[in-house]
């Protein structure tokens, strides 16, 4: 077993090094190997500890940050626990400013986890004082010695993946891949990822999974920014109505979009088929494959690795509530055909 005669100094060492897991059952229609990169095997549960870590340690080493100084980012999600999580242990205080539209849930998680939450309005413009782009400039302005993980705009969110996912997929695979499927939000972990691997082996293709109601596809496509393709979405994490400098846009080799509806699906069939409880971008990536697998893209010899972001445990409300799923109308195109077309 795993770390079996190890004892850890604390949770931050048990970041990064997560497991690759075949997929036997789920995606077994389609030619090819399938394996899922599981980041909930992070401490914190998904791979923003990565990023976390990876740069507050690099604020350190320049000398920006000394114990008790300030972390501070706008996030009530994955990267705003993480942050938290490493925080406690090196001793900063964390700040993070989150939009009112987020759950009680996750406010009172990250309280727990020792974070000041500011709660700002969610219906303001990303300029108005109040918003919580600018509460959270403001704060960083203030403080000084602080630091503004600002994960859209750091290049170090890049650097973090390079670093650690891309060679550990590299080495996991004994440099057999031959695709990276992977859900784009800042843009981080495909970026980074597919830059390690690529220098590796510049065949490797490099799939990214963008959501109906975001810019990134098209933008990838025209290089440029078409606001008509914005519209809200429900799925968390992917996709986004700006474009993130944290996304290299030219390691990438196309974008592929999927609905809300056939991720949640998706997600939930994850759990039914590999025993796996993953998060609701898991089942979007997930999604992404059985487009391509239909569209007949993989073949016998192929190694597809998809990064599996998140643990469901974060979406009990939500993907894994019968209740939410009926009142977005999710289960109201489920017949015999789409039973069976969602169960594999
Ligand atoms: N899935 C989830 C659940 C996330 O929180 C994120 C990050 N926003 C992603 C996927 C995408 O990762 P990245 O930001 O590195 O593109």
């Amino acid at each position: 077993m795993k770390h079996r005669n190890q004892v850890f100094d604390n949770v931050l060492d048990l970041v990064g090094n997560t497991p690759l897991i075949r997929l036997n059952k789920i995606a077994s229609k389609f030619k090819g190997n399938f394996f899922a990169k599981v980041e909930s095997f992070n401490p914190g549960q998904s791979s923003k500890d990565r990023i976390a870590l990876y740069i507050i340690e690099q604020a350190e080493k320049k000398g920006i940050l000394t114990p008790g100084d300030t972390i501070i980012e706008t996030t009530s999600g994955n990267t705003g626990f993480s942050i938290a999580m490493v925080s406690i242990i090196k001793g900063y205080e964390c700040i993070l400013a989150v939009s009112s539209k987020s759950s009680a849930d996750k406010i009172d998680m990250l309280r727990t986890m020792g974070a000041k939450v500011y709660v700002c309005p969610a219906h303001v413009s990303a300029d108005d004082p109040r918003s919580y782009y600018q509460v959270a400039k403001r704060l960083h302005e203030e403080r000084k010695g602080s630091v503004y993980i600002n994960q859209y705009f750091n290049q170090l969110n890049i650097d973090a993946h390079y670093k650690s996912t891309g060679p550990e997929i590299w080495e996991q695979t004994e440099g057999k891949i031959t695709h990276l499927v992977a859900c784009s939000g800042t843009g981080g972990t495909i970026s980074g990822t597919a830059k390690y691997l690529k220098e590796q082996n510049p065949n490797i293709k490099v799939i990214g999974v963008d959501a109906f109601g975001s810019v990134i596809k098209k933008y990838h496509e025209t290089r440029e920014f078409d606001e008509k393709e914005i519209y809200p979405y429900r799925i968390e994490g992917l996709g986004k109505n700006l474009i993130p400098t944290a996304t290299d846009f030219d390691s990438i080799d196309e974008f592929v979009k999927v609905t809300d509806e056939e991720s949640a699906h998706m997600a939930r069939a994850i759990a039914k088929t590999e025993g796996m409880f993953v998060g609701y971008t898991s089942g979007a990536a997930m999604q992404a494959i059985k487009q391509l697998g239909e569209e007949k893209r993989f073949k016998k010899t192929d190694n597809v690795v998809i990064i599996f972001p998140d643990h469901g445990s974060r979406y009990m409300s939500k993907v894994y509530s019968d209740k939410w799923m009926n009142e977005q109308g999710f289960f109201d195109s489920i017949n015999e055909e789409t039973t069976q077309k969602i169960q594999y």
